[in-house]
């Protein structure tokens, strides 16, 4: 089969068939794995044929910083996988949140966002954006009344995540994009706990979709890399015009390692997603533990939504220790097989002490706000065996 046929029909095809094969260009190597173009330009056939590149006349490659083809098709697979028009890739993360705003706001712009947010995108919106007149108010996720009444004249975007981080609390998409749409506002998502595999923000409504490539869609963390999706209009002028001038362009090399972790994208949140559910109940049995956060369990308190909204639950499980912060780095210091690391999303299961870490450059009023309590812990759980992860667990609890 053709190259072509896949990638002119996406609609015909599965999202596991989509992850491995979408978007490939075979060159005249005929080569079956993608490749790399580590290169930073390319070169035209006259100096009429570069005139019409730069203007846009003709389409094609004219400098790694906006075009790879590489880059283009982790692109274009991740957008196939989203059910978006468009995808601009970027150097991590918090560089597509920045493209985001920066290349859809401008100074007196007001974003409301969900308090349960990644820290640093916090500080993002406070201590960065700030500074170039675009305000910010948090709000709890969870309160719909609250997001409406925190959209002013000059909002124009709302963000939120989830399952949000690392509380796993879970925000009704559709609706928060119904609030966002009645006043002509924007909605981010973040969706990068669930992948397209879990979740499609658009399809929900939503307007972006903004990913860590860094997490699950390398899924082996290895790398830093992020991407931002959406409309042409949207997403395609405004973020890509940015990323164009601004630079914080993806390597040809790290969206080449995303392209081969999205290949087995499906199968490793499954897989996740299975060990996720029973380590969570595990500790939900334990003495000494407050509360398990985990969208899969019946007790959390949007079970019912998850299940609506999610395809599976993910694979973050957060708990909260009787103990405080002592408990914690206590059951944190007794693995040996878990690593104490900040990325999730991996392979190898993770720990962390959200309050110390993550959440750590927040203020305690911030922190008190967001949920984050000092006896909190969270784990990114891998694809270890299940009886190892708990083995593991069960030395310090
Ligand atoms: C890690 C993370 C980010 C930031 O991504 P980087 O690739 O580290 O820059 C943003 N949002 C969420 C939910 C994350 O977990």
């Amino acid at each position: 089969m053709s190259t072509d046929d896949i990638n002119n029909n996406p609609d015909q095809f599965g999202l596991e068939t989509l992850s491995i094969r979408y978007g490939q260009v075979r060159t005249a190597e005929g080569e079956h794995s993608e490749p790399i173009f580590p290169t930073s330009s390319y070169v035209f056939a006259s100096a009429a044929d570069a005139a019409a590149r730069f203007s846009g006349e003709s389409p094609g490659n004219i400098y790694s910083r906006f075009t790879n083809p590489t880059v283009r098709t982790f692109e274009q697979r991740l957008a196939a996988l989203e059910g978006a028009e468009c995808c601009v890739a970027t150097a991590s993360g918090m560089s597509a949140i920045l493209s985001t705003c920066l290349g859809l706001l401008k100074q007196g712009d007001h974003i409301v966002s969900s308090a349960s947010i990644f820290g640093s995108t916090v500080v993002l919106f406070e201590k960065i954006l700030s500074k170039f007149g675009i305000s910010t108010t948090f709000v709890q996720q969870g309160d719909y009344a609250a997001w409406q009444s925190a959209i002013k004249g000059s909002t124009k975007l709302l963000f939120l995540e989830t399952p949000s981080n690392p509380l796993t609390e879970i925000a009704d998409i559709q609706k928060i994009a119904d609030i966002a749409h009645a006043k002509d506002c924007l909605l981010a998502v973040d969706n990068c706990f669930c992948t397209p595999i879990l979740q499609r923000p658009l399809d929900l409504g939503a307007d972006i979709v903004i990913h860590s490539a860094t997490k699950y869609l390398d899924g082996q963390g290895r790398c830093v890399g992020g991407a931002v999706l959406g409309k042409n209009d949207v997403v395609g002028e405004g973020v890509y015009g940015f990323l164009r001038t601004a630079g914080p362009t993806l390597s040809a090399f790290n969206a080449w390692i995303f392209i081969k972790g999205l290949e087995t994208l499906s199968i490793r949140i499954k897989a996740h997603c299975e060990n996720a559910i029973i380590l969570a109940r595990f500790i939900e049995k334990q003495a000494g533990i407050e509360r398990v956060y985990y969208p899969g369990l019946e007790s959390h308190p949007q079970h019912e939504l998850a299940k609506r909204q999610m395809k599976d639950f993910g694979a973050i499980v957060a708990f909260e220790l009787e103990g405080g912060k002592e408990a914690a780095w206590k059951l944190i210091d007794s693995t040996r097989l878990i690593s104490i690391t900040a990325n999730l999303g991996d392979t190898k299961s993770t720990i962390t002490h959200p309050a110390t870490t993550t959440h750590g450059r927040l203020s305690d009023e911030e922190r008190n706000f967001a949920g984050i309590d000092d006896g909190l812990v969270r784990i990114s759980v891998g694809l270890e065996s299940i009886d190892d992860l708990i083995s593991d667990l069960k030395r310090g609890l």
